[in-house]
Formats: C-alpha cells, structure tokens, sequence
C-alpha cells in the first residue's frame, strides 16, 4: 500500500465507461457506489473453475460488500456466505443463501447469537476459542440440537500484509493454536453436543504472495490427517478467504495458482474445501464517484476538495489504503492534487499527489478499486447519510440502496426529546 500515484495511467473497465458513469451520476446524485454485477460474476466463476473437479464451496464473505442485491446477485451463482454477525446471517437469508451454506466466523460472538445461528440450523460455526467453544456447546445442550462446528486454527504464519488485515500470526487475536486445537477436537470429539465437521484457518487480507497460503494449508493438513487418524470425522476444509487484488500496479495470485497451490497439499485428504473470498469478488468489481466542490491551492499543494468522505470510504483514512483516481472529464495535462473530502479530520482523504487534469466545480472523479470494504465499512460521522449503491448488469442500471436522509438518520433518537 502506498499514498503516491502510481506511474501507469488507471483506466476503467468492463460495463464501467466515461459516458455511463456521467450519466449514472446524473441520474442518481453523487457521492455513489457503482458496482459491475458481471464483473462479480466473472470473478466468482473464476474462482470456480480454478476448483475445477475437487468438492468446492465458495463462501461469499459479506463483510466486503453486504448489500443485499450483491448477496442475492452470488446467491444465484450458488454461492454460500461467510458470516461474521447475526446481522450478516439475517442478510444471507434475505438474500437467498441456503441455511446449509452458510458458516459463522469472528472471535466475539454472543450467546444469543449462537443460540439464534443453531436455529436456524446454519452448516457450522467456527469457534476461535476454547471458552466459546464450552459457550456453544451450552447452547447447543439447552436447545436440544447439537452443534457443527469447526475450529479456527491460528497456522503462526506471517501473511505479508498489511499488520490491520494481518490475522494468522500468533500475535493476532484470531483462532487457537495448533496444539489447543487438537485438545478442542478431542473435547468436542467426546460431547453430545459438538459434532467438529470443519477445520478453518484464515492468516489476512489483501494476500498477494502464495507462500504464506501453502504453508498455512500444509500445517492444517497435517493436524487434519491426526485428527482423521482418531476417528474425527472432519469433512470440511475451510481455506479462509484474503486473496487480494491489484490497486495499482501491485501483482496478485492468481485464482488457479491458488487452488494448485492447496490442492496440492492435500494429497491424501477426501474433503470438501471452502474458500471465503470477499475482496477478490467484489473489490475491482465496484467504483465510487464523487463531485468536485471546490479547488485551492497552498503554497504550491493543490488540493481538490469532493462531496464523498472518509466517512463514505475509509480504507485511505485507515489504512494508507491506495486507490487510483481518475477524472471523468479528459485532458492531456496533469498535476498533483490531494483528493479531500468535507469531514472535519486531516485524515479526511481519499488520495494524495493524484495526477488530475484542470478541473471545473462539478466535474465527477471516479475512486477505483471501491467495491470491497467501502460501502461496508461507511459510517454516518458528521450526520452525514450514507450514499447510494447502484448496479450496472447486462447493460441495465438499476438502484440497490437508496440515499439515506437526514431523517433516517435522526429516525433512533428523536422520540426522546
Ligand atoms: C474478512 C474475512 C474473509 C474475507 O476476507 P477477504 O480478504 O475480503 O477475502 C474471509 N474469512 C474470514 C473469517 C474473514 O474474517
């Protein structure tokens, strides 16, 4: 990740052009998602085919991009869903994903949270400790259903990410080591209430070496064939997600390269794999477009301040994240210019030293790469509503979430006054 443009010149692409985009904006106002539903598509099939013959099931996870249409949009592809709240396991079912394709990750999850998930009778949940473990088997006693579970294991490997979205090293708070794991196999092997059908782990996001993934499946491969070998009867090997995408210029896996690369350590195993992706579905797959407001300049620093927000899309505020840029309005000259938006944070950026030709007030630039862990991750940080979310698909245009209004926004707190 870095904040300095990059030297090859951003383009767009798939149903994405110059001209739709103008009118996208037009019709629907700005700041605004705009996602390529064939793009998804594209992506997801991909990663499909890469599988090729082995049992597979892709597990959309939501968390990148959980709007309901982008849900339903996998659903139809047969996807499943990697959830990590009840939230998320209520969008699933909205949107279509079958119950039996549905898991639940994340270290915090609460009792009436797993209660609700063994309801619903949702594949399995990933424990990412003992205690939760003992917590869900609890759960599972008093409601009568026993539980599937699968444990996420901790590979202590070092992912080369980002250390925000790094979550396999032992530092991390994510899952148990190898060795606790074994002891949670053999406890929940003995209760009648845990039945262990999945072994997880998933070391980060924004992955772009394989090393770390075939290391990682090696080591659980190998604690898989022990617990094999006393009669654990684990059926699913449940790869994570985290495969990452190309921001710039940086080179990426590619989806084939990884499902060699864990196939290959699974020589010997009869299971069906899981992958949760969420980035590499959704993030090339969507842009957000935002108005130029007003232009100044500092000395010689050039600022171009827009009406999209941190607020709107934080991965440059939170993470140095790296986003191209682009003008909808061409022009042969260039010149630097930090891209800002109007919430009251220094922080408050969406790219730095962009090369940008001379701009008009209201002239539309285009951030690329904003499909994933944008909207998703937006907030409503100085009463500012969340933009709306459009989807271009077969050369249709089509709205999937409304601008939120003010009142909306004031809807929880006004009946108090
Ligand atoms: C976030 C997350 C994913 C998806 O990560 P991407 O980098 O978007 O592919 C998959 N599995 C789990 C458990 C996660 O927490």
């Amino acid at each position: 990740m870095k904040n300095t443009h990059s030297l090859n010149t951003p383009k767009l692409s798939g149903n994405f052009d110059k001209t739709l985009l103008q009118r996208v904006a037009r019709e629907f106002g700005t700041p605004l998602y705009v996602y390529d539903f064939d793009r998804i598509q594209e992506k997801y099939e991909q990663l499909k085919v890469a599988f090729g013959g082995r049992k597979t099931m892709i597990c959309y996870a939501l968390k990148a991009n959980s709007n309901l249409s982008v849900i339903k949009k996998l659903a139809s592809l047969e996807s499943g869903a990697d959830c990590v709240s009840l939230g998320e396991i209520k969008r699933a079912i909205l949107a279509g994903i079958p119950k039996y394709k549905m898991i639940y990750s994340g270290v915090g999850k609460q009792e009436f949270e797993i209660k609700e998930a063994l309801k619903i009778g949702i594949l399995f949940i990933n424990v990412e400790s003992k205690e939760e473990m003992l917590l869900v088997e609890s759960c599972a006693k008093k409601l009568g259903i026993p539980a599937r579970i699968s444990v996420r294991v901790n590979p202590d490997i070092d992912p080369q990410t980002h250390p925000y979205i790094s979550t396999g090293l032992k530092e991390n708070k994510f899952g148990v080591s190898i060795e606790e794991a074994k002891g949670m196999y053999l406890l929940a092997h003995q209760s009648k209430y845990l039945e262990p059908i999945g072994i997880h782990f998933h070391i980060g996001s924004q992955l772009t070496k394989l090393k770390p993934i075939a290391e990682s499946a090696q080591k659980i491969a190998q604690l898989t064939h022990s617990l094999l070998a006393l009669k654990i009867d684990i059926k699913f090997f449940d790869i994570g997600g985290g495969i990452g995408i190309t921001y710039s210029d940086e080179a990426t896996i590619n989806p084939y390269d990884y499902a060699q690369a864990v196939l290959g350590e699974l020589h010997g195993l009869d299971l069906t794999i899981i992958c949760e992706p969420g980035r590499f579905i959704v993030g090339n797959s969507g842009i957000f477009l935002t108005k130029v407001l007003y232009q100044k300049e500092h000395q010689s620093k050039r600022f171009v301040i827009v009406d999209g927000a941190m607020n709107d899309l934080i991965r440059p505020s939170l993470y140095n994240a790296y986003h191209q840029i682009i003008s909808l309005v061409e022009s042969q000259s260039v010149s630097p210019a930090d891209v800002v938006g109007p919430i009251c944070e220094s922080g408050d950026y969406l790219g730095k030293n962009v090369s940008l030709p001379p701009l008009q007030n209201g002239d539309l630039l285009a951030i690329l790469s904003a499909g994933a862990y944008g909207f998703s991750m937006a907030s409503n940080y100085n009463t500012r509503p969340r933009c709306a979310e459009v989807a271009i698909e077969n050369g249709q245009i089509r709205l999937i979430r409304k601008r939120e209004s003010i009142e909306d926004l004031v809807a929880l707190e006004k009946d108090y006054l």
